[in-house]
């Protein structure tokens, strides 16, 4: 009887045993698979975010140069404005009208419009000149940009960077045989190595002009500072590589017109409004566009945009030498 009571609790002790052994490892079992679960979560979860922020700052990077170049053309609009309103202001004889009956707000709207084509006195004929120009490529879409202005036989101004892919030699060689002007816009199009100082900015500037003119046979001539003559960003004065340029036989554009495409936010229709609304103000408008991947409602754009202007019989150029110059700060104001 007794023996069989031991023989019962050692049975039942034994039972309990494994019991509790198959608890804990039943538990270690959840755990373990609880910690799988939640590493797996968290590496997804990373790396998505890593994903994402790495694609925001090549967005960010992307943008700096884009936000200046916008900030630049808002500044050169009221520039011109306040421009505009000085010369309006220095000429009495013309004013009493305005003055006498302010009401008359158009009269005056229409004053400041001629003090700001009579800024451009080297042009006397009555027509008005457009050069379409494209910053910051080759990139994928050249070719489709080609292919309008083709279509629409007009020639425009490519200020292109250093590419050396396959492709991007290829588009260099059609925008110089298909007749458009190749202009340079930097190598490297990084502001802060090739504003660094003049010998960083003749070397940057040296590679280009050699790497097109190997690649087309044809030396570029003309230049687009990044973020324009008149950049904020440059630490070295501009004036040192507006000189270098003048003696290099360089001429550089910036631009009077812009599309507007240098903001993240903008649509082929506001392309076009923004240079319809500007180019009616200058006998020669340079207009700012970009081609570069993130730019396709530029593109989109281009056909209508063709179409307005020359149903406005204004006269879409290619940059060359008898350009009536556009720069923000201008060339002759630099003396060594
Ligand atoms: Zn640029």
């Amino acid at each position: 009887m007794d023996e069989e009571k031991i023989g019962d609790s050692n049975l039942g002790e034994q039972m309990r045993r494994r019991k509790r052994i198959n608890r804990m490892k039943t538990g270690m079992l959840v755990l373990l698979s609880l910690w799988v679960v939640v590493s797996v979560f968290f590496m997804v979860f990373f790396g998505f975010r890593l994903n994402r922020l790495t694609q925001q700052i090549k967005t960010l990077q992307e943008n700096q140069e884009i936000l200046e170049e916008y900030l630049q053309s808002e500044n050169d609009v009221i520039n011109q404005l306040s421009e505009s309103l000085m010369e309006y202001q220095e000429e009495p004889d013309t004013e009493d009208a305005g003055e006498s009956g302010d009401t008359d707000g158009t009269a005056r709207e229409e004053e400041v419009q001629t003090s700001q084509e009579s800024a451009q006195p080297e042009v006397e004929d009555d027509v008005h000149r457009v050069y379409l120009t494209f910053d910051d490529g080759p990139s994928e879409y050249t070719e489709e940009i080609l292919d309008i202005l083709d279509q629409y036989q007009v020639k425009a101004t490519f200020f292109v960077i250093g590419k050396e892919d396959e492709h991007s030699v290829e588009m260099y060689k059609e925008i110089v045989n298909r007749g458009h002007t190749l202009a340079m816009h930097s190598f490297s199009h990084k502001y802060n190595e090739i504003y660094a100082s003049l010998d960083a900015f003749q070397e940057d500037f040296h590679k280009l002009q050699s790497y097109l003119e190997g690649i087309t046979g044809v030396k570029p001539v003309f230049y687009r500072f990044p973020g324009g003559s008149s950049n904020q960003v440059s630490n070295t004065d501009m004036g040192v590589f507006i000189n270098f340029l003048n003696e290099e036989g360089i001429t550089y554009f910036d631009w009077n017109v812009s599309s507007g495409d240098a903001t993240q936010s903008y649509s082929s229709q506001s392309v076009i409004d923004n240079v319809m609304s500007d180019v009616d103000k200058f006998h020669t408008s340079v207009v700012l566009m970009h081609d570069t991947s993130q730019k396709h409602a530029t593109i989109e754009a281009l056909p209508a945009l063709i179409e307005q202007l020359q149903a406005e019989d204004d006269v879409i150029l290619p940059i060359d030498e008898t350009t009536v110059l556009v720069q923000h700060i201008s060339a002759d104001s630099v003396t060594q």
